[in-house]
């Protein structure tokens, strides 16, 4: 029997190369739903493209325009805010893989958690907001959790060499982004062109953005933290331009074991997929020869000041949590929207978790509320200009 695998946000970055990942693997592996939130004309391709039985297209404003650029086309139509959901649920499916961006997976990768589903997250914002309650959700119902974050696959490919008490430390690569090496002054009017060119992972605007302030890494400590259920204090992050070692577990012994390959999604997509097998796939392989010098540095703390709140943050979890990626999410949209200055993303974080009174123990709803408070308060401090 193939095995059927649902895409919610088929027509990002991650989707189109998940959908490239699976149309090679061969007829084991069937794309049985895909969705998108407004980009119904790529969406409608991929249908005729690759014939899921399910679509949808979760802003409900551009339902007909689907109709219409499906031209007819045999497929089952979802729409509104709580498709991604319905899909997640469809008994057919044996693995989700979520490459939506934001807090807005976090519905349906819980509904997936609770009908036992094989869990391929890229979208990593809901493990932020909700990884204790994600990962608790994964155990009782015998979901399971593979990532697709090039570092967090890294990881578990890595961590597979010894016993859980025996990793004393896990490294988490960074590339450093645009801005590596720069210094405070350096990033203070940088523009909205210059943050959105990555040196080595071409990826969807937010996460280029969270890469370029480091945000990115820091939300990957709190993936990492629930993921591996590791303390936040064995997480470290090291500066690796390069983007070959995607990340290293270490062991009580002191070896580190790391996993490498070329910077292309297709890898941990594909290995999400097929785990616990390994099969050829369609990314390049590394040639060692070719790369020359690895090289690996601390991060600056000081200009990257995304990470060091994200280390702090990281220890506590919790409602701060919720609070540290909502005013980041509000944040990057006003900066890609040209609102902001590129350091204002950063001030708005810190302003917000220092207003918020953080608490550990929190119910679903609660982190819900948390992030929507810090989506409105960022808008307010823009609005009265206090941050
Ligand atoms: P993109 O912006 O390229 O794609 C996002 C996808 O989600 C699109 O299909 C988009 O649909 C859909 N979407 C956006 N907003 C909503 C919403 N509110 N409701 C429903 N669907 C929505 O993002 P990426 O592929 O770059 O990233 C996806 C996730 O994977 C992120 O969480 C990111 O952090 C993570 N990730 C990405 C990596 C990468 O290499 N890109 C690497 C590691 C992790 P539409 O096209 O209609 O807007
Ligand atoms: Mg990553």
């Amino acid at each position: 029997m193939a095995k059927n695998i649902a895409i919610l946000g088929s027509t990002g970055s991650i989707g189109e190369n998940a959908l490239k990942v699976i149309d090679a693997l061969g007829p084991e592996y069937n794309i049985l739903a895909i969705t998108a939130n407004s980009s119904v004309k790529l969406l409608a391709a991929q249908a005729k493209q690759y014939h899921p039985r399910y679509i949808a297209v979760t802003d409900a404003d551009y339902y007909k325009e689907l109709v219409d650029e499906l031209d007819g086309l045999k497929v089952e139509i979802l729409t509104g805010a709580d498709s991604m959901v319905q899909i997640a649920q469809l008994s057919e499916v044996d693995t989700l893989i979520t490459a939506v961006v934001g807090a807005a997976g976090l519905p349906a990768v819980l509904a997936g958690a609770k009908c036992g589903k094989r869990l391929a997250i890229a979208n990593k914002e809901p493990l932020v907001i909700a990884g204790k309650l994600l990962t608790e959700t994964v155990s009782a119902n015998n979901a399971e959790i593979l990532p697709v974050d090039s570092e967090h696959s890294a990881i578990f490919q890595a961590i597979q060499s010894g016993r859980a008490d025996e990793v004393s430390r896990i490294i988490l690569t960074a590339s450093g982004g645009p801005f590596r090496g720069a210094t405070k002054a350096d990033i203070e009017n940088v523009t909205l062109k210059q943050a959105l060119d990555h040196p080595t992972w071409n990826m969807g605007p937010k996460i280029t953005i969270d890469s370029a302030t480091m945000m990115n890494k820091a939300l990957e400590i709190i993936e990492a933290r629930w993921l591996f259920d590791i303390e936040a204090s064995k997480i470290e992050v090291l500066v690796h331009p390069q983007s070959i070692v995607h990340s290293l577990v270490e062991f009580v012994d002191g070896s580190m074991v790391a996993q490498l390959g070329m910077p292309d999604m297709k890898l941990p997509i594909q290995y999400a997929l097929t785990y616990p097998n390994r099969v050829a796939g369609i990314s390049e392989h590394l040639k060692l020869e070719q790369l020359g010098t690895l090289t690996f540095e601390k991060p600056n703390l000081e200009v990257f000041r995304a990470l060091a709140l994200g280390i702090e943050v990281a220890k506590t979890a919790g409602s701060a949590a919720a609070v540290f990626n909502g005013a980041n999410e509000a944040a990057v949209e006003q900066f890609l929207a040209g609102n902001i200055k590129f350091v204002t993303i950063v001030e708005l974080i810190e302003h917000c978790l220092n207003k918020h009174n953080a608490q550990t123990d929190v119910s679903l709803e609660q982190l819900i509320e948390a992030d929507q408070w810090a989506r409105r308060e960022v808008i307010q401090c823009l609005n009265q200009e206090v941050y």
